[in-house]
């Protein structure tokens, strides 16, 4: 290197006589901090193995599982119990190769689960809190996007392709990492239509996911799309990856009742019939319904963990408005807080969101829906406002933002 009276190190600027040692190279310098940092940033795991690492997860009990998930959903006890005994039992998987190896031959099978329930009741909710418990890798995958091989969608193995996304490639966490598949009713056989030549959106698809769920060692394409013959794949196995399912099954609750009273009648059937809560069907659901609303056997057997939601009543989304550690009012109070304005609401105008919601019948998604539109002219005033300390909705404020609103009426319409 040319030397000349203005030495300065090319990384920070800094020059001969600022640093204790100035190291010359073939088109520049490099300073002693400077060598230090790179040393770091060469040395510094990383980020997504940092991410999911297995070292770092706690080993909660279903008890405390289930208590970590009252925090953020509300109701849905049953739902919450079997997937807290699933995730335990996941936890122990993932760590059976550390801690549980004792040099015996069982081998813990993974309980994939499946979740029954209205739209909006907290089918996702549940599955991304138990994902951010967690701390693994989760991705949702909308189950109607997927078509069979060969046909215009995507292949089943681009569900591996989005974990493998939110593991940020690192395949290991991938393989430990939490699928929810959205909308498994979608893809059931249309059994009442014999005509159609192939069923490519329905038993085709789930012959696909059969091969993910029970585990197996199968070829991704790292950025999704068709597999193409030059793509080099990421082999991924989904031994103990966790899928959990989710669909609405409209009308399963009939099929539901169908079966309950056709093995009720006959003997004492005014006394078995006296005990079912006609109410709700859902919370009988057992296998051979999944069935007859047209999935196959051997997905329903690789779906172990069958439960299901309840719809939401009138109590559960008035809770759900105030009550979860993120609620919908918590944040709005917080946003209005970033902006030193302290937001307060009159209880009356929280039943009145609840009843408007339920007029809608999209369950919780509704409450957020009707809440931005009462909300809106305020959170777009306030913060100009330098005189605003604070700010009460009433009931009557509510009631003419949202007879206002075009949005709503279009809502009602749909
Ligand atoms: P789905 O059952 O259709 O998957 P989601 O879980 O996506 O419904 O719920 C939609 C939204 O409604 C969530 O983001 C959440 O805010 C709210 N929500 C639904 N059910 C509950 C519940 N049981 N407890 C708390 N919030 C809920």
């Amino acid at each position: 290197m040319k030397k000349n009276s203005i030495d300065k190190c090319s990384f920070c600027g800094l020059s001969k006589n600022e640093v204790e040692l100035l190291i010359g190279g073939v088109d520049g310098f490099i300073c002693e901090s400077c060598v230090d940092q790179a040393h770091e940033i060469v040395h510094k795991q990383p980020e997504s193995t940092a991410n999911f690492d297995v070292n770092k997860i706690k080993l909660l009990r279903p008890i405390e599982i289930k208590k970590f998930l009252d925090k953020y959903v509300i109701g849905q006890d049953d739902a919450k119990k079997v997937l807290s005994v699933a995730v335990y039992n996941h936890y122990k998987r993932i760590l059976q190769e550390k801690e549980f190896s004792n040099g015996d031959e069982v081998e813990i099978e993974k309980s994939n689960i499946i979740l029954v329930g209205e739209t909006g009741t907290g089918k996702t909710l549940l599955a991304r809190t138990i994902a951010k418990m967690l701390n693994v890798p989760f991705t949702i995958v909308d189950a109607t996007v997927l078509t069979e091989a060969g046909y215009v969608g995507e292949d089943v193995e681009s569900l591996l392709t989005r974990l493998l996304q939110a593991a940020n490639y690192d395949v290991k966490a991938a393989e430990r990492g939490i699928v929810f598949i959205d909308e498994i009713d979608k893809i059931a056989r249309k059994s009442d239509n014999p005509s159609i030549t192939r069923d490519v959106s329905g038993e085709g698809v789930q012959q696909g996911l059969l091969k993910l769920l029970e585990g197996s060692k199968v070829n991704v394409p790292p950025q999704g799309g068709r597999k193409h013959p030059d793509q080099k794949m990421i082999e991924v196995d989904t031994k103990n990856i966790l899928f959990i399912a989710g669909g609405a099954f409209d009308g399963i609750d009939k099929k539901i009742a169908r079966r309950l009273n056709t093995k009720v009648v006959g003997y004492a059937a005014s006394k078995s019939l006296e005990k079912i809560d006609t109410s709700n069907f859902l919370q009988y659901i057992a296998p051979q319904d999944l069935k007859s609303f047209g999935l196959i056997p051997e997905i329903i057997g690789r779906l172990p963990g069958l439960t299901y939601l309840n719809p939401l009543d009138k109590q559960a989304l008035r809770n759900i408005l105030t009550e979860p550690v993120n609620s919908i009012i918590k944040q709005y109070k917080k946003l209005f807080n970033m902006d030193k304005i302290e937001l307060t609401f009159d209880e009356d105008v929280y039943d009145y969101i609840v009843e408007k919601t339920m007029e809608y019948k999209i369950g919780a998604r509704g409450l957020r829906a009707i809440c931005e539109e009462v909300m809106l002219d305020a959170m777009y005033n306030l913060p100009s406002d330098k005189t605003a300390k604070e700010f009460r909705v009433t009931l009557e404020y509510a009631k003419e933002k949202l007879e206002l609103s075009t949005k709503i009426t279009r809502l009602r319409v749909a």
